[in-house]
């Protein structure tokens, strides 16, 4: 029998499940499987500072996208200014009670969960410190990223625009700006965030015995 330490040198290719002895990397190198091809591993020494940088961000344009109007509807000469919060509302005066709470997980309390967990796992492991916290903050992440809609719920918008465009003139807010670069932002920390090392970084740091 291995030990847990003996098979954290080996990895599976997501692909196609064959097993691979771990070897260590130059800086910027990437492993591919010998059989499909597909990516398995990289080498990024800054992958932390990276990822760190990018969520912050984030958590800023998502802050902006939050805050200001979204978008702003003008049919016949009556305007309305919508903010994403102000959606909610608009939801709850037409009693569509599920619907507005189902948004409100969806699009405002996963999406700033997420990255406020990303943030505190990135940034206790920077400083070495709050091993508890991290390993928790992990098994968090693992179980919301699924539940983020930022981006179903931007394309919904997008459609919905382009169905009132006939009828209705619509003017772009600072948050529609917001929020796109929110979700850019959100593709770049998912591509430049690598759990398997930061994993392995929980491991180093507080060592396999003390996951309790
Ligand atoms: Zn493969």
């Amino acid at each position: 029998m291995l030990t847990d330490k003996e098979l954290d040198n080996f990895i599976i290719c997501k692909k196609c499940n064959t097993l691979h002895k771990k070897i260590p990397l130059h800086q910027g190198g990437k492993a591919l499987c010998s059989k499909c091809n597909t990516f398995i591993y990289k080498r990024d020494n800054n992958m932390l500072e990276k990822s760190l940088a990018l969520v912050v961000t984030a958590l800023i344009s998502l802050s902006v996208a939050f805050t200001f109007t979204i978008i702003t509807i003008n049919i016949n000469g009556l305007s309305k200014s919508l903010s994403l919060l102000s959606l909610f509302d608009v939801l709850l005066e037409h009693h569509q009670y599920i619907v507005g709470i189902m948004f409100l997980f969806l699009t405002v309390l996963f999406p700033f969960m997420m990255l406020s967990s990303m943030f505190f796992v990135l940034f206790f492991i920077k400083i070495e410190k709050y091993g508890y916290a991290i390993k928790r903050l992990l098994i968090l992440l693992s179980h919301i990223q699924h539940w983020n809609m930022l981006d179903i719920f931007f394309i919904s918008l997008l459609v919905a625009m382009v169905k009132l465009f006939d009828y209705a003139k619509i003017e772009f807010g600072v948050s529609f700006l917001a929020l796109l670069l929110t979700l850019i932002l959100e593709l770049m920390v998912t591509k430049n965030i690598n759990f398997d090392t930061l994993w392995q970084k929980y491991n180093n740091i507080y060592g396999e015995d003390n996951d309790r």
